[in-house]
């Protein structure tokens, strides 16, 4: 699949770093295909993370994402949830490559910069929780 769910996350869009990892996506390869910027509810951001919601992180992940705008992003490129994985580097910036939107941008494993979709089925639903068909991949 070509498709694939970007979020910058609040500390990022706070931070000023928004338009750094615009950029830096483009230049990696993607297309923005969709983009908006919102303050996610509690509820959207439990029903976001809910395959998390065992974790003991559960509760601060949906504090911190619910803390500030992100901005939701669809983006194109070919083997697109395979290479945003790359682009993005480890979920812990200090564990994150040399390079990766991570190691650039964030400040901590949960203040991370950026989410990524992990799998296409993950793309489909997560691009679909932000984005209405008709604003999408014309
Ligand atoms: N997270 C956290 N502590 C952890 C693991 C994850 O706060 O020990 C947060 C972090 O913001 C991460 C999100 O929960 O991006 C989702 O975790 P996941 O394991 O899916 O990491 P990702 O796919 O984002 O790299
Ligand atoms: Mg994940």
């Amino acid at each position: 699949m070509n498709h694939t769910l970007a979020i910058i996350k609040p500390d990022a869009t706070a931070g000023g770093a928004a338009g750094k990892i615009i950029a830096h996506l483009e230049s990696a390869g993607f297309r923005v295909r969709a983009l908006r910027m919102l303050t996610m509810t509690t509820a959207q951001a439990r029903s976001f993370y809910y395959v998390h919601r065992e974790r003991p992180f559960f509760a601060s992940l949906v504090a911190f994402m619910t803390s500030g705008p992100c901005i939701p992003m669809a983006l194109e490129a070919p083997d697109a949830v395979a290479k945003l994985r790359r682009e993005i580097g480890a979920t812990d910036p200090a564990a994150a490559a040399e390079g990766t939107v991570r190691r650039l941008y964030a400040e901590s494993k949960e203040r991370n910069a950026i989410h990524g979709s992990d799998s296409d089925d993950n793309a489909r639903r997560e691009i679909g929780f932000f984005f209405a068909g008709e604003e999408l991949l014309r």
